[in-house]
């Protein structure tokens, strides 16, 4: 016993300052993409060539745009890119409340896109919130970094917020996955076993729109379709820090 207090006053606090500090991210972590379109050539078209989830997008001018709900950070676009017109910065804030926001073009201010939850939501939820997780077929990456956000590292109980067991404790859904066939009435009953009110975390590019899996005739293309989403986390998988700073904008604790 003695050993194990000595080896915890060694360790010290191991718990980020994140919120209150910005934090501390690796070199390669690959955050919001930024577009110059004084570099882009119009009639060019590689970086949506080589993206393998048709992310690049051309709605309202020939010049790219990206689409964050489907996009899995792989950077190809930015490699294929003859001019260095795309590139992935470390901006880990991408959060949206609308899916149209996600999609991000030349002219996209930097910055988060969330909206906290109406006053009377925020008055259950705001100190306390209790999530029941529901991997709707998943690969694990974004179930492995929602998991990640319950230890000392992140120490998401220190907000108010938890996963429960049983969808009867809890306020809401945090859901991965591309929402699969044979996940699609799980999910359902889940969703209707949470006491209302209740909100819809929709985590990944799988759950924001079907990822790498869109299209498949056994998938949904992501929970929009089936559930009302409250808050859209992009990534593949989104990381920690990311999904933690969605959620507390979400709250309006940032
Ligand atoms: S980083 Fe996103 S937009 Fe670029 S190629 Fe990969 S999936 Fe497509
Ligand atoms: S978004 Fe990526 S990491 Fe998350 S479940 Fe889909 S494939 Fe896996």
């Amino acid at each position: 016993m003695i050993d194990i207090l000595r080896a915890r006053l060694k360790q010290g606090h191991r718990t980020i300052s994140f919120p209150n500090q910005p934090p501390t991210l690796p070199d390669r972590f690959r955050g919001c993409p930024v577009i110059d379109e004084a570099k882009c050539v119009s009639d060019c078209q590689r970086c949506a060539e080589v993206c393998p989830t048709g992310s690049i997008i051309q709605v309202h001018s020939t010049k790219p745009q990206v689409d964050l709900g489907r996009c899995l950070f792989c950077t190809d676009c930015a490699e294929a890119c003859p001019n260095d017109a795309i590139r992935y910065h470390s901006d880990y804030s991408m959060s949206s409340n609308q899916r149209i926001d996600l999609v991000v073009n030349a002219n996209t201010e930097a910055g988060p896109l969330v909206s906290a939850l109406k006053k009377e939501s925020l008055r259950l939820f705001g100190h306390s919130l209790k999530l029941r997780q529901v991997s709707a077929g998943g690969c694990n990456g974004c179930e492995s970094d929602t998991n990640v956000l319950s230890t000392i590292t992140f120490d998401l109980g220190r907000f108010g917020v938890q996963f429960v067991a049983s969808p009867r404790h809890a306020d809401g859904l945090l859901i991965t996955g591309p929402v699969k066939e044979n996940k699609r009435v799980a999910l359902l009953k889940t969703w209707e076993t949470v006491p209302a009110p209740k909100i819809v975390i929709a985590v990944g590019a799988c759950a924001i729109s079907g990822g790498p899996f869109q299209n498949h005739p056994e998938v949904h293309n992501g929970v929009s379709d089936i559930l009302p989403v409250d808050l859209y986390i992009p990534g593949c998988p989104p990381h920690p820090i990311t999904i933690l700073d969605g959620i507390l904008r979400l709250l309006s604790r940032i």
